[in-house]
């Protein structure tokens, strides 16, 4: 199972692969070191993925699933390919104009089935891949998100006004 978090002492951000094989994940910029907790990776048979029990770098046991796949990303396909096609159009090229516009859209496709799914921490955003057992976590939920969000923004508040 591999882990994608924010230090929480720095913000920097940490990649860890196997993490079920270390009992603690460190910071490659400030030396802070996040202990794995126990029982929170459950491997359930031999030559299984390990599964996720609660997220390792806050206490949250909720989390959620989606494509392991930067947003950002996603967007700038499609914003190149309209732009591309826009210039195709200019010169009055249908063939390049239509031609463009379906690859980025079939591209997006293509990366939808091809990129893994992977879960997400709704409390700190740590993601994990190579994990088993993501039907039990669920889609995104807006209400749980909200949940979270407000927690956060309420958390932020008593430590400016203290
Ligand atoms: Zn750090
Ligand atoms: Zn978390």
């Amino acid at each position: 199972m591999n882990i994608v978090c924010a230090c929480p002492a720095c913000h920097t951000g940490i990649y860890q692969t196997s993490i079920e094989d270390v009992s603690s994940v460190t910071c490659p910029a400030c030396g802070q070191s996040v202990a794995v907790p126990q029982g929170a990776i459950q491997i359930a048979e031999q030559n299984a993925h390990p599964q996720l029990i609660r997220c390792l770098v806050c206490p949250s046991t909720e989390l959620f699933v989606r494509k392991n796949f930067p947003q950002r990303l996603g967007i700038a396909i499609v914003v190149v390919g309209l732009a591309a096609s826009c210039i195709a159009w200019a010169y009055r090229d249908l063939f390049w104009t239509f031609g463009i516009l379906f690859s980025t859209a079939l591209l997006d496709v293509i990366l939808f089935f091809v990129v893994p799914d992977c879960l997400t921490c709704y409390r700190c955003g740590a993601r994990y891949t190579g994990t088993d057992g993501m039907d039990k976590f669920g889609n995104f939920n807006l209400e749980t998100h909200e949940k979270y969000r407000q927690q956060a923004a309420r958390e932020k508040q008593s430590t400016l006004s203290s």
